[in-house]
C-alpha cells in the first residue's frame, strides 16, 4: 500500500522541474497524478506510466480562470474525487523595479497570483463538499526575505504566502488543510540561468552549502498532502538549506 493510494493529485507546472518531481513523488507512492501545464507533458506522463505509476497530462495556462475550472471538473467528473492539489505553475522576469516593464510585472502576478486563485477556487468548492483535501502552494523564501531584482516575483510569492493562511482559515472547518512551501535555491531549469559567480556569491550565504534538489521540496510537499500533516495547516515550510532562516 503506498501513502497516497486511490488518491487524486493535480500538480499544476508538472511539466517539468519540481513539479515533476513532485508528480513522480505522488506516483510512486501509489497517487493518481494530474500534470496540468501550458508545456506538453507527455514525457512525464509516460516516464510515470512505463514505471507503473499512474497519471495524465492536460494542457492549462493557468491565467485562463474558465480553463482552469473546466480542467478541475473534467478530473473531478472522470475520477469522483480529488484529494490533492499543488500549485506550483510558476516564472520568472527578473529586473530591477526601475527597469522592470510593465508587462513583466503583469505577467509574473497572473501566473504566479491570479493563476493560483483560478485553479484554487474550482478545487476549493469540490473539497469542501467532500469535506477533506489538502492544498499545498510552491511560494519561495524570496516572499519571506525579498530579493533585489526580483520586486514582482516576491510580490507574487509573498502574497501567495497571505493566500495560503487565509484559506487555511477558510477551509479547516471542513477538513481541508492549506500550505505552503518556501524553496529557497533549487536545481532546475529555472536556476540554470544563473553564472558561475552568481551561484558562488549565493552558496556563500547557504549554511548548508549547495543548490536544494527538486526532491527535497516534494519531500516536503508529500508530508504536507500526508497523513503525518492532517493537523498542520496555514504553514510555510522553508526548505532553503539556511538561506533564510
Ligand atoms: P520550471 O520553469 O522548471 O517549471 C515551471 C513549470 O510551470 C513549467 O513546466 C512551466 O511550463 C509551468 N508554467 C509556467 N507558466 C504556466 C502557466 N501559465 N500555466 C501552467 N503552467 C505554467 O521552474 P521550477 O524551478 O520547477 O519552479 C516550480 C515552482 O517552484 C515555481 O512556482 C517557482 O516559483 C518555485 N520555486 C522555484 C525555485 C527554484 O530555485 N527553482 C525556488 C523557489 C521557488
Amino acid at each position: 500500500m503506498g501513502e497516497f493510494d486511490v488518491q487524486v493529485a493535480v500538480v499544476t507546472g508538472g511539466a517539468r522541474g519540481i513539479g515533476a518531481e513532485i508528480a513522480r513523488r505522488f506516483a510512486r507512492d501509489g497517487a493518481r497524478v494530474v500534470c496540468a501545464d501550458v508545456l506538453d507533458t507527455s514525457d512525464i506522463v509516460a516516464e510515470i506510466t512505463d514505471g507503473g505509476g499512474l497519471a495524465e497530462g492536460c494542457k492549462l495556462d493557468v491565467t485562463d480562470a474558465e480553463a482552469a475550472a473546466a480542467t478541475i471538473k473534467s478530473v473531478f467528473e472522470a475520477h469522483q474525487r480529488l484529494d490533492i492539489l499543488v500549485n506550483n505553475a510558476g516564472i520568472t522576469r527578473d529586473q530591477l523595479l526601475v527597469r522592470m516593464k510593465p508587462e513583466d510585472w503583469d505577467l509574473v502576478l497572473g501566473i504566479n497570483l491570479d493563476g493560483v486563485f483560478n485553479v484554487t477556487q474550482p478545487v476549493a468548492k469540490l473539497m469542501m463538499r467532500q469535506k477533506s483535501g489538502r492544498i499545498v502552494n510552491v511560494a519561495s523564501v524570496v516572499g519571506l526575505m525579498g530579493n533585489a531584482g526580483q520586486a514582482n516575483y516576491a510580490a507574487s510569492k509573498a502574497g501567495l504566502i497571505g493566500f495560503t493562511k487565509s484559506l487555511a482559515r477558510e477551509l479547516g472547518p471542513r477538513n481541508v488543510t492549506v500550505n505552503a512551501v518556501a524553496p529557497g535555491y533549487i536545481q532546475t531549469p529555472m536556476t540554470d540561468k544563473l553564472t558561475d559567480d552568481q551561484r558562488e556569491a549565493l552558496l556563500k550565504n547557504i549554511a548548508i552549502p549547495r543548490l536544494g534538489t527538486p526532491g527535497d521540496v516534494a519531500d516536503a510537499v508529500a508530508f504536507l498532502a500526508g497523513p503525518q500533516a492532517s493537523y498542520i495547516t496555514g504553514v510555510v515550510l522553508n526548505i532553503s538549506g539556511g538561506l533564510y532562516i
